[in-house]
């Protein structure tokens, strides 16, 4: 659904050169390992169509989503690609698998069943990842069960294991010893299979350790521009950048209270800029001019920018539209219907992200489906 940016109170600008740019990054740092790329949740909020056509033109053979009904999608734009969905094959899904060709991964004795009653239904061994629980108790086999599975010649047989994978839990923070144990289980687990090929590492993960990567990285975020590491100056390229449409300007003196909740008493005659974006379009809440803290990140309000200008929240985000003090704007310079920068360029995402207490991840993923799109670079 495309929205006419005439009648949106936002826009999104999403930049597919700056997409390509991280990702061939990521593609080179990953060298000679394969670098495929994680575009669950519709790509990260930039939409998957668009998203997986640029990264197939930079040379993207692998992608990975979460569900079937993603895996569809992706097949829809690349129909050579090898897609794994990472959910594994749901009961009644099974056809659509076959339909869109999609990979699944498994990680628990049922799903290999299933997985098991298509082959013997095609009359071949069918193609999937096994997924080893190295650590994290979320998704996989543990590593004993993984061992009495291959040596089950029955399911073997019917089983063409594109991939053996892995998933960090810690990889976010650097030289986490959690992520060398599993690295070092994921390693020696695996010898079982010699020959296949290996995937251990997310964004984080081939980031900050070759070690980590094995055959095929699965970056998802720094993909697109959002922070993986902590601590450490983000090297990507902002692919998403959101504005929001002023729709009144208004004086309110020192000493008013503005907002919901009257959260905020005016320390000054303050001009305040309300723009058409509020947490109805994911815009969160949370950001109100509270600020929350978030491991080792900054605690203040979300800020704006328009014009070189930052911008500090101010009241309560509501559910279309917040406010941002533009007291120091000269009135001349800014207008109802100008566009203030709510992330992008200036302000990281990964900033307003902290002052909700959450990651750019949620922040992405949790665009709003009222913005109107553009696509720098697309076809
Ligand atoms: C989401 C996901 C990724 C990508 O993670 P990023 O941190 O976004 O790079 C990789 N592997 C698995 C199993 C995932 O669920």
């Amino acid at each position: 659904m495309s929205i006419d940016p005439d009648l949106a109170g936002g826009r999104l600008t999403i930049d597919l050169n700056a997409l390509i740019e991280n990702w061939s990054k990521m593609r080179d740092h990953a060298f000679p390992a394969d670098c495929g790329a994680v575009v669950k949740a519709n790509g990260y909020g930039c939409e998957v169509e668009p998203v997986v056509k640029a990264l197939s033109r930079a040379g993207c053979r692998v992608f990975f989503v979460a569900l079937p009904t993603e895996g569809l999608r992706v097949r829809s734009v690349a129909p050579e690609a090898t897609i794994f969905v990472l959910n594994g094959v749901f009961d009644n899904s099974q056809q659509a698998f076959l339909d869109g060709d999609l990979t699944p991964v498994l990680g628990t004795v049922e799903n290999v069943r299933r997985w098991i009653a298509v082959a013997h239904q095609q009359g071949k061994a069918m193609p999937c990842a096994l997924h080893i629980d190295s650590g994290m108790n979320r998704l996989g086999f543990q590593a004993g069960d993984f061992e009495t599975l291959v040596h089950d010649a029955n399911v073997m047989g019917q089983l063409d294991v594109k991939l053996l994978m892995t998933h960090f839990a810690c990889a976010d923070d650097i030289g986490h010893p959690k992520t060398i144990a599993q690295r070092e289980l994921f390693d020696k687990t695996t010898r079982l299979l010699p020959g296949v090929p290996r995937s251990a590492a997310n964004s984080a993960g081939t980031w900050q350790d070759k070690a980590n990567i094995f055959d095929l990285a699965r970056p998802g975020t720094v993909i697109y521009g959002a922070e993986a590491l902590n601590d450490v100056p983000n090297p990507m390229l902002p692919v998403v950048t959101l504005e929001g449409r002023i729709i009144q300007i208004r004086n309110s003196p020192k000493g008013e209270q503005v907002g919901y909740g009257a959260t905020q008493t005016l320390q000054r005659d303050t001009r305040i800029a309300y723009v058409s974006v509020g947490y109805a379009d994911g815009y969160q809440r949370a950001s109100s001019n509270t600020g929350v803290p978030l491991r080792s990140v900054i605690e203040k309000p979300s800020q704006a920018a328009f014009k070189g200008h930052y911008l500090s929240g101010i009241g309560r985000i509501s559910m279309d539209m917040c406010g941002f003090d533009v007291t120091d704007i000269p009135p001349e310079e800014i207008a109802e219907g100008d566009w203030i920068e709510l992330f992008g360029p200036t302000i990281p995402l990964d900033e307003v992200a902290a002052a909700a207490g959450t990651i750019g991840y949620e922040l992405l993923v949790g665009m709003g489906q009222r913005y109107a799109r553009t696509y720098i670079g697309a076809e």
